[in-house]
């Protein structure tokens, strides 16, 4: 165990949540913090130059980002122990979270540097409290893999969670994104949250199947996904039966092939089978 007081000239690195859209979600304190450091560090200097330029941030600005953090991370930790007073942001919202830095907070707290953070927005979070979907327990899975194969198997790591999910999606991959979340997890509700805080905010909700039709969704967007229940998983394998049979499956085949694919005991799928065919 390690506990630790600091002194007021000692070194510190700051992290600094920025807005995910409207530049005017920032804290006063954040201003106040990137006014004073000696350096910031954000993951492209371009896009921090309208946020810093807004506010007339002068601070000296460098380029941290996922190519050159192995070089950068030792150099900006050195700096923070020679006693600099450093910020990183990101492009938008919390650093770290889906974006660069994790690895200088955890090698500047392996060498007991100070490390504050200046909380503000993350889109995560933003989309989650105006979905509509419970956000009393959630897991935030981020990014899912570009592979298909890969993406699915992460899904299936989540599939039985039954906490609300949260994804980030970029926006020419939500078509794939939808078609492996409803192969694996079945057809859910879902809500998107498009464009927060920004003008065109915009939120779409409805089954997956129902979202996948909408075509040409475009800009920053967040998938909220209701948790695994019970009863989503029955109507799902009901459903698939039924769909096998329609497809001209036996449904002796088609209830065999459904328990495989949920993992199922085959006896009792058959069972709930016959009763959801009764209550039709
Ligand atoms: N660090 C950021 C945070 O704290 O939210 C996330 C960075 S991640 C590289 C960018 C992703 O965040 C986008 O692909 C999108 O999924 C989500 N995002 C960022 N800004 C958004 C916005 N204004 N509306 C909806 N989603 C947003």
């Amino acid at each position: 165990m390690r506990i630790r007081s600091f002194d007021s000239d000692e070194g510190i690195l700051y992290l600094v949540a920025t807005p995910i859209g409207n530049l005017e979600d920032i804290t006063f304190r954040a201003i106040k913090i990137l006014k004073s450091v000696d350096k910031i560090y954000a993951e492209d200097t371009r896009t921090s130059f309208v946020l810093l330029n807004h506010y007339d941030i002068k601070t000296p600005v460098f380029s941290y980002h996922e190519f050159n953090q192995a070089e950068k991370t030792r150099q900006i930790v050195d700096e923070i122990a020679g006693g600099a007073k450093i910020a990183i942001i990101s492009d938008a919202g919390m650093p770290i979270i889906s974006d660069p830095g994790f690895k200088i907070v955890s090698l500047a707290r392996s060498q007991g540097l100070r490390v504050s953070t200046i909380p503000g927005p993350s889109a995560s979070l933003s989309a989650l409290i105006s979905s509509g979907i419970s956000g009393a327990k959630f897991s935030f899975v981020g990014f899912l893999n570009a592979k298909d194969s890969k993406r699915e198997a992460e899904l299936e790591e989540v599939k039985y969670y039954k906490d609300t999910l949260i994804f980030y999606e970029a926006p020419h991959r939500l078509n794939e994104t939808l078609n492996s979340m409803m192969k694996v997890l079945g057809d859910r509700n879902i809500v998107i949250l498009r464009e927060l805080t920004k003008t065109y905010e915009e939120y779409i909700s409805g089954k997956i199947s129902e979202v996948m039709e909408m075509d040409n969704l475009k800009g920053e967007m967040v998938i909220i996904c209701e948790g695994y229940t019970e009863v989503s998983e029955e109507v799902d394998v009901n459903s698939k039966i039924d769909e096998l049979i329609s497809l001209g499956y036996k449904p002796n085949e088609a209830i065999k092939d459904v328990s495989k694919m949920f993992n199922l005991d085959r006896k009792e799928v058959y069972k709930n089978y016959l009763t959801y065919k009764d209550k039709r």
